[in-house]
């Protein structure tokens, strides 16, 4: 399962060996990251006052066409860590306040996310580990990582195969995506808060609205409802922001204020009294702008 000389970790199953060359993930043995902060836009569980420790991975297994952090999952961006340092990146973050240790992208270093929280945890590290990921997971990989992560904050990108294949090149997403959110729910179980409101344990599920596939944030909004309730948290979110000049002709401008609000009322029929939106113009202002909690 970990063996990158034949790489399986993501449902792309390469098979190549990354010591010699990436595979589609873009990514080699080497573990390479693009930044590591304090971050102060997540939901608020995660962001909380002293921010979301935050560690962007390079590299990406998904790879869709209208990605925000295309410098990141794209480009030769970055550099060179070992777990030993990823360790002690982690210890840096937590010694300068971060609520939690937020691995953005990591799938494709899935070893290394467990060596690297062992080391951080033998050294005394507290917090959280939270997996930040696109949702395109193998249930194995999720299982594999059990005791290590504690918080998944996984997207719930697509409900149809087209739109998965069209935008990520992965018509496999809605079926993938949706085994490894129920090993992720069955791993860490339903949300443990602590008595500043912070989590600690649980699963957040992002929904992404794009423009042209409201649809299918609904499909998925009933899909989540009927399978998990309020075991599962909700983020609904409206930032996205046309980037790039290859994107299809329904993805060159933000989503309507309408269409996201439409979006909103339809959790709030099917029966989620709290959920996590966003609000005001944040496409035109950031690639990951403010949260507010709804009903809170
Ligand atoms: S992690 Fe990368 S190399 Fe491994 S299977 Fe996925 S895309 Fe391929």
């Amino acid at each position: 399962m970990f063996d990158l000389k034949k790489c399986e970790l993501c449902p792309r199953r390469c098979g190549v060996n990354r010591y010699e060359r990436a595979g589609r993930c873009r990514a080699g043995a080497q573990i390479r990251i693009a930044r590591a902060a304090l971050h102060f836009w997540e939901e608020p569980p995660l962001s909380g006052t002293g921010g979301s420790g935050t560690v962007f991975f390079c590299g990406c297994s998904l790879g869709c066409v209208y990605c925000q952090n295309r410098q990141i999952s794209r480009g030769g961006v970055g550099r060179v860590v070992s777990t030993r340092e990823l360790a002690e990146i982690y210890l840096r973050l937590e010694r300068q306040g971060a609520h939690n240790i937020n691995l953005v992208t990591p799938t494709h270093y899935a070893p290394a996310v467990v060596e690297s929280a062992g080391l951080y945890r033998s050294a005394g590290g507290g917090l959280p580990v939270v997996y930040n990921t696109g949702g395109y997971e193998r249930p194995e990989v999720i299982q594999a990582l059990r005791g290590t992560v504690d918080i998944y904050l996984t997207d719930l990108k697509y409900a149809e195969s087209a739109t998965a294949a069209r935008y990520s090149g992965a018509a496999d997403y809605p079926e993938r995506a949706r085994t490894a959110l129920q090993e992720m729910v069955q791993t860490v179980g339903p949300p443990v808060f602590d008595g500043a409101g912070l989590l600690r344990r649980g699963v957040i599920v992002r929904l992404l609205v794009l423009p042209g596939s409201e649809h299918e944030a609904m499909m998925n909004l009933g899909y989540l409802w009927r399978t998990y309730g309020e075991t599962v948290l909700l983020s609904l979110m409206n930032q996205y922001t046309p980037v790039g000049d290859d994107l299809p002709p329904e993805l060159r401008a933000p989503l309507p204020a309408a269409a996201y609000q439409t979006v909103v009322d339809y959790a709030r029929r099917l029966g989620w009294e709290k959920a996590y939106i966003q609000e005001g113009e944040t496409a035109k202002e950031s690639f990951i702008p403010p949260f507010c909690s709804d009903q809170e």
